[in-house]
């Protein structure tokens, strides 16, 4: 049996109630094949697989809060620190009902050759809990933060662990999450990142995984002669993410034509109004029911259903597992040639396969969405310089780092004979670095 064969059937029986983490390994392990399958020997020796594969630690704790009406609610917080190679664990706070150990692991894993591809010194840790901050009153969502945060200080710091924003975990949450970091430990440092700009933040982090996602979808488009000027967008989302994905589509001269949230979507023709879009869910956090109300080219629909719109390229931006094969199919008949990842792992494997197999150009998420881990890591280097960039700095360095990104990933493709195949390729990209620190510091 194969090095990656062994491994995967071991990963699989000793995880096996963690899905969406077999899934991100199995992808991972899969297309990591000709690199691993050049080194076996000395891989197999040093068991390479079997550690990146097995987190440093995960943290699993109470989370004890009260509610507006005096009631003692528990959550269950988490924090996978799982390989610190080539620098602090960083990676997101996910704070959402569906959160689970498993998806934890799966995020933490990716983050690994996301944060390695950038080029920056970060290791790759994720945490959360199956908080759900919908509907909570901003009392409610301190009482949260400050417990969450009462137990996770003890095992984070700015040169250990450096957590940062993630779906449910915007500005607000992160201010909270620092306030109680600070009192306790009594340290103003750099712990977390998404911070706000009063008090160490970077410009441009808000905007960067959007924008970033953009700068690096353009950058492959224009490597197989093509152009994003003129295209007609699809994306999923009304996030973060989805909305400077939007913003920077239309300043590149695209047409972004569709959002989605957990409720339904919009079909706007005439393209996504994205002052409207902020004022909706930054603002009022509210459905994007109110969007289609304030906007008459809008079509509202129900549940799931933007793959359905013909484009030219697809930006998947809410969640895991949000394009399935179906969507794939029915992308690749209405001509789509390019799908870029905003979200982490929103295509399933089928779907993926299909898409490449089809000619689609496939950006996965660990490199098109790495733009805000990436300003995260400037957001370090400022606060260690004690130094604020300007909008401009932050956003010319993110752009270069994108367009790094894409350069790294299709340069490894092509060194193992899979050109074009850039989930083989940031997997390569990404793993190579972090194997030879890891070979580097022995066997910890
Ligand atoms: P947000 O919480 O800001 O937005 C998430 C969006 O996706 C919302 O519109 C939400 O709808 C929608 N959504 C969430 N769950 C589902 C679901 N099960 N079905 C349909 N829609 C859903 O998160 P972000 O924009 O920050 O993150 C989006 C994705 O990008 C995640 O996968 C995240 O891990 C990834 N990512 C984010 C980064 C960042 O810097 N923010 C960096 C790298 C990756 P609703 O409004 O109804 O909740």
């Amino acid at each position: 049996m194969s090095y990656v064969d062994e491994v995967l059937a071991k990963v699989k029986e000793k995880n096996a109630s963690e899905p969406e983490f077999l899934q991100a390994v199995d992808e991972v392990l899969n297309s990591l094949r000709p690199v691993i399958d050049a080194n076996e020997e000395l891989y197999r020796k040093e068991a390479i697989l079997e550690r990146i594969t097995e987190p440093d630690r995960q943290l699993m704790f109470r989370v004890p809060w009260v509610d507006d009406k005096g009631q003692v609610q528990v959550n269950r917080g988490f924090r996978v620190q799982f390989n610190n190679s080539i620098g602090p664990y960083k990676g997101g706070l996910r704070l959402h009902p569906s959160v689970n150990l498993g998806i934890i692991k799966f995020l933490g894993f990716e983050q690994i050759f996301k944060n390695s591809l950038t080029s920056l010194p970060i290791g790759g840790g994720k945490g959360g809990s199956d908080f759900d901050p919908k509907g909570k009153s901003d009392r409610e969502i301190m009482a949260f933060c400050q417990s969450f945060m009462t137990e996770l200080c003890k095992y984070i710091g700015a040169d250990t662990d450096v957590p940062a924003g993630d779906i449910g975990t915007g500005a607000r949450e992160i201010g909270y999450m620092f306030g109680q970091y600070k009192k306790i430990r009594g340290m103003f440092e750099g712990v977390l990142t998404g911070k706000g700009l009063s008090y160490g933040g970077s410009l441009a982090r808000t905007e960067a995984t959007g924008y970033g996602l953009l700068y690096l979808t353009k950058e492959m488009l224009k490597c197989n002669g093509k152009d994003i000027a003129g295209k007609t967008v699809v994306v999923s989302g009304a996030g973060n993410v989805a909305i400077y994905a939007i913003q920077k589509a239309q300043q590149m001269g695209a047409k972004p034509v569709t959002c989605s949230d957990s409720t339904g979507w919009i079909y706007d023709p005439e393209g996504i109004d994205v002052a409207l879009l902020k004022e909706v869910k930054e603002v009022k956090r509210a459905r994007l029911t109110e969007y289609a109300a304030a906007r008459p080219s809008a079509q509202y629909h129900e549940g799931k259903g933007v793959w359905s719109v013909k484009c030219d390229v697809a930006l998947p931006c809410a969640t895991q597992n949000e394009l399935d094969i179906e969507d794939a199919k029915q992308l690749v008949a209405n001509g789509c040639f390019a799908v870029a990842e905003g979200a982490n792992m929103p295509t399933t494997l089928e779907a993926t396969k299909y898409l490449q197999e089809n000619g689609v150009l496939f950006a996965p998420g660990k490199a098109a969405n790495a733009g805000g881990v990436a300003t995260s890591a400037l957001e370090m280097s400022q606060n260690s310089e004690r130094l604020s960039w300007s909008f401009e700095e932050v956003d010319s360095k993110l752009e270069s780092i994108m367009v790094n990104i894409f350069h790294n990933l299709d340069d490894a493709a092509k060194r193992y004979n899979v050109a074009g195949d850039y989930v083989a390729g940031a997997n390569i990209a990404g793993f190579e670095k972090v194997v030879d620190a890891m070979l580097a510091q022995g066997v910890c």
